[in-house]
């Protein structure tokens, strides 16, 4: 069984999160954190990425699913402790929805690109430079980070997602 992933009305989806320290990135417990974000985001055929308060660890960490990024990527995108270190003034409104907010979709007003620093599983740091789907990715994962739900920043509901996607 995949790991229940956590709705709205959990309170842990409200707090922020925790920074992962360094020196737990080899443990047993971390390796199985990591493990189990990979397996409820596989479980869900619609799901782009998830951040570990979504299974119930308020941790600084989100993986993102190996198909938003491209048939080269072989692997999820794991980032520890991500910060934005870049964010365009472009915006643009926006399609989403969320993993831990079934059935519900809206607008919501995203920087167009945004540069993301982060730590990898070997506790390197990396930048990643993204555009479009992957920098909202980012933006909605990293509020996920700070206890923010997309829905609190809708402008505007729809009925029906145009291409449902959960994050
Ligand atoms: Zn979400």
């Amino acid at each position: 069984m995949p790991p229940t992933i956590l709705q709205k009305d959990a309170s842990i989806l409200r707090q922020i999160a925790e920074a992962v320290p360094l020196e737990n990135l080899k443990t047993a417990e971390f390796l199985e954190l990591v493990a189990n974000l990979k397996t409820a985001l596989a479980a869900e055929p619609d799901g782009v990425a998830i951040a570990a308060a979504q299974i119930g660890q308020a941790l600084r960490l989100f993986v993102v699913a190996k198909k938003v990024v491209g048939p080269e990527q072989a692997d999820e995108l794991i980032f520890i402790n991500p910060t934005i270190i870049k964010r365009a003034k472009k915006t643009k409104m926006l399609e989403e929805g969320c993993l831990s907010v079934r059935g519900v979709y809206g607008l919501v007003k995203r920087a167009a690109k945004v540069s993301v620093s982060a730590r990898d599983l070997n506790g390197q740091k990396f930048t990643y430079h993204a555009s479009g789907f992957l920098a909202q990715i980012f933006q909605h994962e990293i509020d996920h980070l700070n206890g923010i739900l997309f829905t609190d920043k809708t402008s505007r509901w729809l009925t029906r997602a145009v291409a449902p996607h959960h994050e």
